[in-house]
């Protein structure tokens, strides 16, 4: 029987490391190697997604360093953006975004693997108009999560228009 007293934090053994959504590569492009070599990394060329607004203002949309293009595809949804109040009563606003990463160069495998399941998202920026990066906090969720937030959102708003068919237990 032991006596020791030491306690250990519980190991999860397959739980997968959180893994940023965008990064800069690890070394600049030289040449496309998707399958991925011995040092578990994999080479990608940039293609800048359909909707990036960097594209729209005229910029190349295929292999620019991640250095001069960023690491996301972005481009602004609707013509302002969405007022909202921080419990302290001080004004916010919310941004909706398409959001994809850019990735030119050398990668890790792992990552890679990861990324390319994840593809494009909804994100939505809150404190959108701050002039101070560290303001702003950003929010990516699949297309399908955007259209449940959307469809949440609308029912909650009908409900306090008294509209909608009310929740169970509700009463208006
Ligand atoms: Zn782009």
């Amino acid at each position: 029987m032991t006596t020791s007293t030491t306690t250990k934090p519980a190991v999860a053994i397959d739980e997968p490391a959180t893994l940023p959504l965008a990064m800069p590569p690890i070394r600049e492009f030289t040449k496309q190697r998707l399958v991925g070599g011995e040092d578990g990394t994999a080479d990608l060329h940039g293609w800048c997604a359909w909707f990036c607004a960097q594209v729209q203002d005229g910029n190349d949309h295929t292999g620019r360093t991640v250095a001069e293009h960023g690491e996301w595809c972005t481009a602004g949804v609707g013509s302002a953006f969405v007022e909202f109040l921080h419990s302290d009563g001080s004004p916010g606003d919310l941004g909706v975004e398409l959001a994809e990463p850019y990735t030119h160069g050398t990668y890790p495998l792992d990552w890679v693997r990861v990324q390319n399941g994840r593809n494009a998202f909804v994100r939505l920026v809150v404190d959108a108009s701050s002039d101070d990066e560290a303001d702003r906090t950003e929010l990516h969720m699949s297309i399908a999560h955007a259209r449940v937030l959307a469809a949440h959102l609308l029912y909650a708003a009908d409900n306090l228009d008294r509209i909608a068919t009310p929740m169970p237990g509700w009463e208006h």
